[in-house]
């Protein structure tokens, strides 16, 4: 198992790792199986925001013995109506429900609390308020029962803001490839390398809409982070090839897809043993109309390049240089052994290109740029 830094709290958390909101249902000893399996194939960081005593009991039973093993979140503002999840904002209530889950998680404190799911302006402000659930979150840190405080939703707006407060340590914001072309998602994934806010990476298959069968795929907004899609499947999608494109992309510590038992866990983690082939995305995003002509998406089908320029970070730091400033990205410019200044503009990366971008024209800008 390959880690990634968690953002500025510097731990080290598993590329890809497990949401357990599909084990809701599930007997325990088979949602216990699933997390064991996790633990042992090397994964350390697991989302846990459902509110239901069961799952909340089974967790426990899960992780007694292993909690050292294991990054656990919790998602505040997470409550139960009529036997089912439901959100809200009353504090004592979310109060209740966080020492209900360390109670029943038999644990002294949660690696990440979660500010839960926000995504309209005014629960924005609400929420995010010291005599709210930031508040809330802010003594638990100070009392040790709570490491990082996160912040989970599925807009750009709220998102965004949350990033740039300046008070939280962890985002959960669903990245998939359909989401690809949702207007200010490249923003927000900048943010969060300019701010050094970890991204964890939710709805990975986008509810499992992308490992379904037929022709149309619609999925809707809080599924991709945007508005409602409706794309033609022309391509093979496949786990690793979804799970592939988000690790390419910007700001991403962590993945957390949902499995169901072990089989989908595997077919997950399969991608540690993939092939460039296998782990091939570029072909998913040609089929899907948002995508937009021009635009790179860091794949590298144009190597090799005769001046040994890893194109793909080139144009990736290129991107966040125009969005969030040179100085931002400087270093990791600098780091690199070739760069835009040993172009020779042979051509070769533009033939191969599938999605017509002008490699030539965005290296001149990026020599200009980091000068
Ligand atoms: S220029 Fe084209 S092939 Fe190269 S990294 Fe960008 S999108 Fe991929
Ligand atoms: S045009 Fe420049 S970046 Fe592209 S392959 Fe040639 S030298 Fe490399």
């Amino acid at each position: 198992m390959k880690t990634r830094r968690l953002g500025r709290s510097g731990l080290q958390v598993s590329a890809i790792s497990l949401g357990t909101e599909y084990l809701l249902n599930e007997p325990r000893d088979h949602a216990v199986r699933v997390i064991h399996a996790a633990l042992d194939r090397g994964i350390n960081y697991f989302d846990i925001f459902y509110a239901q005593p069961d799952i909340r009991d089974t967790m426990g039973v899960a992780f007694r013995g292993r909690r050292e093993e294991a990054m656990i979140t919790t998602h505040l503002g997470g409550c139960v109506e009529n036997g089912q999840h439901a959100k809200t904002r009353d504090l004592a209530i979310s109060e209740h429900y966080f020492h209900d889950f360390l109670r029943r998680l038999e644990t002294d404190y949660v690696d990440v609390v979660f500010l839960h799911n926000c995504d309209e302006q005014e629960d924005y402000e609400q929420l995010m308020d010291e005599d709210g659930l930031l508040g809330a979150a802010r003594r638990y840190q100070e009392e040790g029962k709570a490491r990082l405080i996160g912040f989970s939703g599925h807009t750009v707006a709220t998102s965004l803001q949350a990033v740039e407060s300046g008070a939280i340590d962890v985002l959960m914001f669903p990245v998939n490839i359909l989401g690809n072309a949702v207007p200010g998602r490249r923003d927000l994934l900048d943010a969060c390398q300019t701010h050094d806010v970890a991204l964890v990476a939710m709805k990975p298959f986008a509810g499992g809409r992308l490992l379904q069968g037929g022709d149309e795929l619609r999925v809707e907004r809080f599924l991709v982070g945007g508005s409602d899609v409706s794309v033609r499947r022309t391509n093979a999608i496949t786990p690793v090839r979804c799970l592939s494109y988000i690790l390419e992309q910007p700001s991403v510590s962590t993945i957390v897809p949902g499995c169901r038992d072990v089989a989908e866990l595997d077919a997950a983690l399969a991608y540690w043993d993939a092939t460039p082939e296998e782990r091939d995305f570029a072909p998913l995003l040609a089929g899907f109309a948002q995508y937009r002509e021009g635009e790179c998406v860091y794949c590298n089908h144009c190597l090799p390049c005769p001046s040994t320029i890893d194109i793909g970070q080139t144009m990736r730091l290129l991107d966040a240089a125009q969005r969030v400033g040179v100085e931002q990205v400087r270093a990791d410019y600098a780091a690199m052994p070739t760069n835009a200044d040993d172009c020779i503009a042979c051509g070769e990366c533009e033939a191969r290109c599938p999605f017509g971008v002008e490699v030539i024209s965005r290296m001149e800008e990026a020599a200009r740029a980091f000068a």
